[in-house]
């Protein structure tokens, strides 16, 4: 069976600066410079109070699990090799909620509000992934 490679992340114009700041392996967010309101995911404008003064800033990389779920089995993917693998929304402490996935860990130890830190993932030359792994305590 032909498994086709895993597809390179769409981007958009206003979301360049979030894949340029993860090749360098900073985690990059907006800010409103108008309502001071952290964003994620990237946009035109603040979804609070639609001020287009928004700036780029870097994020702690620190967060917590708000909610997973381990894909155990799949249909024939790309990502068929990573399983058993995670995937979350992670509340960074700047409030902003990501999509992404844990790593390094085990899946069954794993608990909701459970504290996480970024690690990048390099895809190739133009992508790098921004993924969460457990902050050994
Ligand atoms: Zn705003």
């Amino acid at each position: 069976m032909n498994i086709p490679a895993k597809p390179d992340p769409l981007v958009n114009n206003w979301a360049r600066p979030f894949w340029d700041g993860t090749r360098e392996e900073k985690l990059l967010i907006q800010k409103c410079s108008d309502c001071e309101q952290y964003i994620f995911y990237p946009r035109m404008a603040c979804p609070h109070c639609f001020s287009e003064n928004i700036e780029w800033v870097e994020a702690s990389g620190k967060g917590t699990i708000y909610a997973f779920t381990v894909v155990e089995s799949n249909a024939p993917s790309p990502f068929l090799e990573d399983m058993p693998y995670v995937i979350a929304v992670i509340i960074l402490e700047e409030g902003v909620r990501m999509l992404s996935n844990i790593v390094d860990c085990n899946p069954d130890d794993l608990q909701c509000d459970q504290s996480v830190e970024v690690t990048f993932e390099k895809m190739n030359d133009e992508f790098t992934l921004p993924k969460f792994k457990p902050v050994k305590v």
